[in-house]
């Protein structure tokens, strides 16, 4: 149990003014074993999760008051308290129920759209190394109780309050926290009193990352008795439903409005000056603004993003921010990392270098089934004289040896646990009985600098006998390094850069990703390693050259986004000729063959030969993670939306600045999927591939949505303006236009933003990321529309009422012809129409299934049956029962409307 309590439950104030064995001992842990299972179990029930309380946002009273605050809104209950002013209650009443219904519908599509969001980025959960019961383990961070000891290392989120215990360079971001934006260096010795949150450089802190290095803490506080906890308020970030999208809704029903109030202004004024009774005159500028205005827009274009983030998440693209929504729609290029995500990252070691002698190694996936036997037959002779020729095997140990991973076996299966570069070079050295266990037994590492893409190399430090240093590496990091090289007798000799260099280009085209191996022998006995240590006199041993097979999938999708004229671009760390040709063998070039680029290439470029390469080359190979940030802004500034793949700690600026920053949710860091818009749960290009045919779906269905809403409003208004201006009676009231514009324009429209994507979709260009929403050829779909509906209304309305019939029966007539019409345009618009059509002229049978649209219209009908026929209605809505016959004439319309359906297709088809 702990000695005290006390300091625990006060968070973390102190604790940097303990040293570190006080620290230790006061909460009972123990540095080498960690905390044993049943003390967890204790403290677990003393502490609880390691997790902060989800603390509410704003109250549910206001987010609902809130909905009112729109401009629209505005105009319907000052419309409504003139009515209710004037003496007309049901009118006023039935006004104003409209517009608390409006607000439940936004409050709900709101809470619906954040809560699934947030339950999506919830799939993906923080996992922390901890160590317990003298094992390491990955846990999830909210099973970490104080007294836990935890390993830290570059990448990482912070997930408690911790006294360090250990460092190596380490370094931590704590932003979040202090606001301070460059990382500050830690250490472990204790602090002095009263010292401010920024200068407690021995502790770690909740919810901060580390960029650089590793380091041991001990964990002192948990959940909201951490720093962040107690401030967690301002933590707490809540979802954005706004994107550039619906920024531009906004912006438009504002100049809408502004509009509409004028014109209605106007009329009013206008139609006192004719000597109309204001009451007439009020009831149509109010049935103006409302007719004009789309009311259902905002929930449908809310709906319809909600959709895609779902759709995206059953296939792998999990969205943390909705605007990457859209901006996959409009996706342009993809920069792809190459390994593990156009890769299968199932590495095999196929061909070894070493003593000047090539080596094929026979045998697949991490069994350690297989062979190794010289190439050249001349070699074959001197491999006689020895069981293992000492070159050989000496870089066989170091990629064993220098090595974080290892192998496991079920059954018949050999995993990895760790990176699958280390797991090959296991197996390799298996395949020559060179067990990785008995290997670490006989040289036990003391130290080791761990593997970071900025270097290339990772070091570890042996000592038994003699100390000695191996490190394993990209050619190029290690091969200055290297002053002498093993012989293949073992007898040191010259290095022969020159022929190393013609090895690894044997290797590197046939698609083999290439290690090097050197070591260094020490000469004192030393606990620790530093990059100094291997800045030079190495001893080249070899290199290793392993196969990691393209993702049949990936291939797949990478020729889908070319038919969708979607640019692929590889960035990658590894050598320029294993990534050209993996690309060459995905296809991913535009020309004949392959234009690659390396990162030094690059570095020397100034901004506008980087803008001419970026959009010429099809792969970027030894890119260093900082290097990325410039591509990306190099193809933006040439127009592109950029989707872009990371998951190392230095990837986070590039995924930030890029349009569709992607992070890995299986092997990234948290780092980058901090910063990142959205995360593959697969690591796969497949699935970014997906998400942009889900984000152009997106994109289609609300195109077709503002196709299908916008000609009604279009068609109310001109009935209303001319009628008022010709001072006839107007065809529909303000209310009934509420009702088309708000339950009717719902109940068909929701449908629509369920559309699966059409055939052609990934067969179009990309849209142009200037081109508005509503585009000329819309615009003219829309016009045309809007004029037949207006004739269709007015006709109906002048026709009824000059047949005898009631003012009230003609009004219902029009309302109902023009639902009808609408079902016939609607139809005509969704892919359920198209391929009725394809099914009536090409007897094509295959009906596509959109039970969801049947559902709308069915529903549509329902409610317009109740619209006319419910007494209650009619009360409510000033509308009237009708014949039989009446009804069959109201179905007339739907029969122009086909040829008007088609003349809409014919001028925007989409
Ligand atoms: P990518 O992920 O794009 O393939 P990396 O940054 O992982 O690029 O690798 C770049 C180079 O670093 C590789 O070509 C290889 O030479 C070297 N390398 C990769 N993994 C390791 C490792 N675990 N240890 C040492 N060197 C490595
Ligand atoms: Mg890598």
């Amino acid at each position: 149990m702990l000695k005290t309590m006390e300091p625990v439950e006060n968070s973390s104030r102190s604790y940097y003014q303990l040293s570190v064995t006080e620290s230790i001992e006061l909460f009972d842990s123990n540095s080498e074993w960690g905390l044993t299972s049943e003390e967890v179990a204790n403290r677990y029930e003393i502490y609880g999760w390691n997790q902060l309380p989800i603390k509410p946002g704003k109250p549910i009273w206001l987010r609902f008051l809130l909905q009112f605050h729109q401009p629209l809104l505005y105009i319907l209950l000052i419309a409504g308290g003139v009515k209710a002013f004037l003496g007309s209650w049901t009118n006023a009443v039935v006004i104003w129920g409209v517009t608390v219904i409006n607000a439940v519908i936004g409050y709900v599509q709101e809470a619906k759209a954040e809560g699934a969001i947030a339950s999506l980025a919830k799939v993906v959960t923080t996992e922390t190394t901890v160590l317990r019961d003298g094992q390491t383990l990955r846990i999830p961070s909210q099973d970490l109780v104080p007294g836990d000891i935890v390993l830290l290392t570059s990448g990482d989120k912070v997930p408690a309050d911790l006294r360090l215990i250990s460092i190596k360079n380490l370094q931590a971001d704590e932003s979040a926290l202090t606001g301070e934006s460059v990382p500050v260096d830690k250490s472990i010795q204790s602090l002095p009193e009263e010292i401010s949150l920024s200068e407690r450089t021995n502790m770690a802190f909740a919810g901060s990352f580390i960029t650089f290095g590793q380091g041991t803490g001990i964990v002192v506080a948990t959940a909201d008795a951490t720093e962040v906890g107690q401030i967690s308020q301002s933590m707490m970030h809540r979802i954005n439903l706004s994107t550039p999208l619906t920024r531009k809704f906004t912006k438009f029903s504002r100049i809408l409005l502004y509009g509409i109030l004028t014109l209605a202004t106007l009329t009013f004024v206008i139609g006192l000056g004719q000597g109309e009774s204001w009451i007439y005159m009020f009831e149509a500028a109010v049935a103006l603004a409302v007719s004009a205005i789309p009311e259902g827009l905002p929930a449908v274009v809310t709906i319809t993003l909600a959709i895609g983030v779902n759709r995206m998440a059953r296939r792998h693209a999990i969205i943390r921010k909705l605007p990457a929504v859209e901006a996959l729609g409009g996706a342009t290029v993809i920069c792809s990392d190459k390994t593990g995500t156009l890769t299968e990252n199932q590495m095999t070691v196929q061909s070894i270098y070493a003593g000047g002698m090539h080596f094929e190694v026979s045998g697949s996936g991490y069994s350690p089934k297989g062979d190794i036997s010289a190439t050249d037959p001349c070699d074959r002779e001197k491999w006689l004289e020895y069981q293992l020729p000492p070159p050989l095997e000496e870089c066989l140990i170091a990629g064993a040896l220098c090595n974080d991973s290892q192998l496991r076996q079920t059954g018949d299966d050999w995993l990895v646990v760790g990176d699958p570069t280390e797991g090959a070079l296991i197996t390799a050295a298996s395949k020559a009985s060179l067990n990785q266990a008995s290997l670490v037994a006989s040289k036990p590492r003391l130290d080791g600098i761990p593997f970071e893409s900025q270097y290339q190399y990772m070091a570890t430090l042996h000592d038994h006998v003699s100390p000695v240093i191996y490190i394993k590496g990209s050619v190029e990091a290690l091969l200055g390094r290297c002053s002498r090289m093993m012989g293949h007798d073992s007898q040191t000799t010259a290095l022969d850069a020159v022929r190393i260099q013609k090895a690894v280009e044997i290797m590197a085209e046939q698609g083999l990703r290439v290690l090097a191996f050197a070591k260094k022998e020490m000469h004192i006995h030393q606990h620790s390693i530093d990059h100094e240590d291997i800045e030079s006199e190495l001893m080249f041993l070899g290199l290793q050259g392993m196969i990691d097979p393209p993702r049949p999938e990936a291939i797949a999708a990478v020729h889908a986004c070319q038919a969708a004229g979607i640019q692929i671009k590889m960035i990658t760390g590894d050598h320029i000729a294993t990534a050209r040709t993996i690309a060459q063998r995905m296809g991913i070039q535009k020309a004949e063959q392959v234009v690659a680029f390396g990162g030094q290439q690059l570095a020397s470029m100034d901004d506008h030969q980087l803008a001419q390469a970026v959009e010429e080359g099809d792969v970027f190979a030894r890119i260093a993670p900082t290097q990325k940030l410039r591509l990306v802004e190099a193809l933006q500034s040439k127009g592109e939306i950029v989707a872009m793949t990371g998951d190392g700690v230095n990837d986070a600026p590039a995924l930030k600045q890029a349009d569709i920053g992607t992070a890995m949710g299986k092997g990234g860091t948290e780092v980058a999927r901090e910063a990142a818009d959205m995360l593959l749960t697969d690591d796969n290009f497949a699935s970014v591939e997906a998400a942009v045919e889900e984000g152009r779906t997106v994109y289609q269905n609300l195109r077709k949505a503002i196709a299908f809403l916008l000609p009604v409003n279009g068609g109310e208004s001109m009935t209303i303006l001319i009628s008022a201006l010709l001072a006839r009676d107007l065809p529909i009231l303000s209310l009934q236009i509420l009702w088309l514009n708000l339950i009717n324009s719902l109940t068909m429209t929701v449908p629509l933003a369920f559309e699966p994507k059409s055939k052609g979709l990934m067969q179009q260009p990309p849209r142009n990321p200037n081109e508005p929403l509503i585009t000329g050829k819309l615009l003219r779909r829309i016009l045309v529309v809007s004029l037949f509906n207006w004739i269709l209304i007015f006709g109906i309305f002048e026709w009824a009422k000059s047949t005898g019939s009631d003012i009230t029966v003609a009004r219902t007539m029009a309302i109902q012809a023009l639902v009808a019409a609408r079902i016939v345009y609607l139809l005509s618009i969704s892919q359920l129409g198209l391929s009725l059509f394809n099914s009536i002229c090409h007897r094509d049978l295959s009906i596509t299934h959109t039970p969801i649209l049947v559902m709308g219209i069915v529903g549509a009908v329902a409610l317009q049956l109740l619209f006319s026929q419910w007494p209650v209605m009619n009360q409510l809505f000033e509308t009237a029962p009708l014949t039989l016959m009446q009804w069959l004439i109201c179905l007339l319309p739907m029969l122009p409307m086909i040829p008007m359906a088609a003349l809409a297709n014919w001028i925007d088809p989409s």
